[in-house]
């Protein structure tokens, strides 16, 4: 991940993360964590596909004690929905090191937290560093700002947005503020129409929009993971 950090995206916008992040856009939600819980996903999925028995990822797990809570039951899911990964192989194998390595530790009088050095929450937190890095930097030099106001539904949650906003040059940060609170302002209105159209003297039909927009708020406040939106599902 290092030499994303020292590179500038490019004029044209040829940057790999500019192209990650204008899809993220186009997706709608908030940009940066729905890039994030492909990353979750992909990281998981890489580890029962073909990783259960790496070596240098073992020793990762091992390492931390684990997936955290989240992360292991998001492994967990994905197992058991996606049979491609092979069912419940992958993590029984995983499960079974651990639990043995666990309780050999009781053994010893050591009390270990299961879960606490997550390699997967790791690496999200590097790909965060990145995607919040290249958003605030790519505003400046790309159309992504453009992009993000052409699409209603793409709206950063607040701890991107607050990210952002921080690293954001001065040029632009009065811009993207501007049109954060016009994004909200927007999202408060569609709200108000599906309140409104509940009323039984309310003849006009709820839109798609209007009947996701609960859903968006929700997203817009506190992100966005995997698990959680049922996001992770494998068509
Ligand atoms: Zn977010
Ligand atoms: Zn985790």
């Amino acid at each position: 991940m290092g030499f994303l950090h020292k590179r500038r995206p490019s004029e044209e916008g040829g940057d790999l993360v500019y192209v990650s992040l204008v899809s993220a856009i186009d997706e709608g939600g908030c940009p940066i964590c729905r890039l994030l819980s492909k990353v979750e996903v992909s990281a998981l999925q890489s580890l029962l596909y073909e990783h259960v028995n790496d070596p240098y990822v073992r020793k990762l797990i091992i390492h931390g004690w684990g997936l955290c809570q989240y992360h292991s039951w998001l492994m967990a899911r994905l197992a058991m929905e996606d049979r491609s990964l092979g069912s419940g192989l992958g993590p029984a194998i995983i499960m079974e090191d651990l639990l043995s390595r666990y309780l050999e530790a009781l053994n010893k009088g050591t009390f270990p937290r299961a879960g606490s050095g997550c390699y997967v929450c790791k690496q999200l937190q590097e790909f965060e560093e990145v995607y919040v890095e290249s958003f605030a930097l790519e505003i400046e030099s790309t159309d992504l700002l453009s992009k993000y106001v052409a699409n209603s539904k793409s709206v950063l949650c607040s701890r991107h947005f607050n990210m952002i906003i921080k690293l954001a040059n001065e040029s632009v940060r009065e811009r993207l503020l501007e049109i954060q609170r016009a994004k909200l302002k927007n999202l408060v209105n569609i709200i108000r129409k599906y309140i409104n159209k509940h009323d039984y003297r309310c003849q006009e039909s709820i839109t798609e929009e209007e009947a996701e927009s609960w859903l968006l708020a929700i997203e817009a406040l506190v992100g966005l993971r995997a698990l959680l939106s049922g996001l992770h599902r494998v068509p």
